[in-house]
């Protein structure tokens, strides 16, 4: 029987609010918007509802960036830019406990995954973020033109911040995601509009109010609600000067386009995947069998790294299968509020829908959903964890993304096979590899095709390490030292003068 837990008062009250966007500093109800309802995906209910902006807020909200870009953020010194982002990660550990409610209200995230990666997670990342901004530099370079009357000259470079940053967010991982680009803007002097997906829009709308009380002034950090298309228009729009997309391939691919097109804007595409995950022969069942559960089932597998193809060796297939469908079985699923649960619900009703119907297709090659899948009954956006033997390499739930809790398997028999398979995905954001033999992993590293690879371990991120995808999983990288260049132009300046 679930129990769930007080919904602090904290919380009560911002969901009871008429909530606008967040523009040059202030919430900006927005009577004329039409309103989109924020579901609770535990139980269907709606929480709140958010306006849906258009081009109008649009406007506002990139002039508020401009005015900031060029006026008061630009006055901030990078080591007071460095102390307004330590000042907002003090925020969001003081406020953590209702930012991780709120979160998990929107999004179906297990509480304590909300606390750890969301909250947790968001704090350290906006220290690193702050530990770099007294960091950014250019270099001195010694020019070999020629001096013809005695003149000599010098060079230098400096990485100046790119303007306005419109960055774009998907649902599976609102706050943190948020946090990146935030992040990366103000510690480079960029100021930003964020657009959170309209099913998960709540906790960037109160991190907005928080930022203002960490001193970001109006206008360097703005928030314009609602769905698809102020996304689109953000990417169109003149004044914007970078845009940080992170979604789908469908959706980058058209935003990485209309940026090119509408000024080739700066562009970094964090997208998805459909990650492989290979376990070498000298791993035993129990461990392939957690590996899979930290690899696939993390936030019900709506993780953009999380693995989706599992690769075993032939001889323990049948045995992993069977571990792990009793493990999947014995997992409490309900309410993410509720601290015992250990499996919730997917992130909104179209989402759950999309990927029962991507199971339902799985016999259509001959592939066999060999646990789970089923969809619960109930107002809740619940479905059974599914595991899944493909038939064959290029089967369809080999080949997809489900964003979803479905792992799905093929045996192999030799090293060279394993690499093909691996790398058989027009994809590249992660993959994993599962050995103990040193040899074997550091030889099979370079010839992963993937963005990250990771031996042992999948689906942790710090922000010390760079992270983004290769082939269709995006262009660019955030973190570690990565960001900066993707959010600063490299001006060069030579000067001639006598010694
Ligand atoms: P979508 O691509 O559907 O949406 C991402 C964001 O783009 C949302 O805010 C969405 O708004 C907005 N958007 C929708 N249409 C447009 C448009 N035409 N122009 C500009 N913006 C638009 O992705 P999801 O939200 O469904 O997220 C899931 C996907 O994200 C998965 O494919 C996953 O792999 C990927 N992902 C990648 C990560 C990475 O780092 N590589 C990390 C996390 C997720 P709205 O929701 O309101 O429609």
């Amino acid at each position: 029987m679930s129990t769930r837990p007080t919904i602090l008062p904290e919380v009560r009250d911002f969901l009871a609010r008429e909530h606008g966007h967040f523009i040059g500093g202030r919430a900006v109800a927005a009577p004329a918007n039409p309103r989109i309802a924020v579901v609770d995906p535990a139980d269907g209910n709606a929480i709140a509802s958010i306006a849906a902006g258009g081009e109008a807020e649009v406007d506002a909200a990139v002039a508020a960036a401009r005015a900031a870009f060029r006026g008061a953020w630009l006055e901030v010194s990078p080591a007071g830019r460095a102390a307004v982002l330590h000042r907002l990660a003090d925020l969001l550990q003081a406020h953590r406990e209702p930012l991780a409610q709120l979160e998990t209200l929107q999004s179906g995230k297990l509480i304590a995954l909300s606390r750890a990666f969301e909250i947790d997670q968001a704090c350290a990342f906006l220290r690193h973020y702050a530990s770099w901004a007294t960091r950014i530099h250019g270099e001195t370079i010694a020019p070999s033109l020629p001096s013809f009357r005695g003149e000599r000259y010098s060079a230098f470079t400096r990485r100046e911040p790119v303007g306005v940053v419109a960055g774009i967010v998907p649902w599976n991982f609102a706050t943190l995601i948020a946090i990146w680009k935030l992040g990366s803007a103000l510690a480079t002097g960029c100021t930003i509009v964020l657009k959170p997906s309209e099913f998960t829009p709540l906790t960037l709308l109160r991190i907005a109010e928080l930022a203002l009380e960490a001193g970001v002034p109006a206008g360097a950090l703005n928030v314009v609600t609602g769905a698809g298309a102020v996304g689109e228009a953000l990417v169109r729009h003149p004044d914007v000067a970078k845009i940080s997309f992170t979604g789908s391939v469908p959706t980058g691919t058209a935003v990485g386009r209309l940026a090119i097109e509408s000024g080739l804007k700066r562009t970094t595409l964090e997208l998805g995947g459909k990650n492989s995950v290979g376990f070498l022969p000298d791993v035993p069942v129990q461990r392939i069998v957690a590996g899979v559960m930290e690899a696939g089932f993390v936030h019900q597998g709506q993780v953009c790294a999380a693995g989706e193809r599992f690769f075993v060796p032939r001889a323990r297939l049948d045995d992993v299968l069977t571990h792990l469908s009793e493990r999947l079985g014995g997992l409490r699923i309900g309410d993410p509020l509720d601290e015992a649960t250990e499996f919730g619900p997917l992130a909104n009703q179209a989402h759950r829908d999309k990927v029962a119907s991507l199971l339902a297709r799985a016999p259509q090659d001959g592939s066999t959903v060999v646990h789970g899948g089923g969809v619960l009954p109930g107002p809740g956006c619940f479905l059974e964890p599914a595991l899944v033997r493909a038939s064959r390499p290029d089967a369809a739930l080999l080949g997809e993304e489900t964003f979803g809790p479905v792992a799905t398997f093929l045996p192999y028999d030799d090293e060279e096979e394993l690499l093909a398979l691996m790398n058989g995905t027009p994809f590249g954001l992660a993959a994993s590899v599962w050995t103990n033999d040193l040899d074997r992993a550091m030889r099979l590293i370079p010839r992963i095709e993937a963005g990250t690879v990771w031996v042992n371990m999948h689906t942790l991120l710090d922000p010390a390490v760079p992270f983004g995808g290769i082939k269709r999983s995006g262009i660019g990288r955030e973190f570690g030292g990565a960001f900066i260049d993707a959010y600063t132009e490299l001006k060069s300046v030579m000067i001639r003068h006598q010694t």
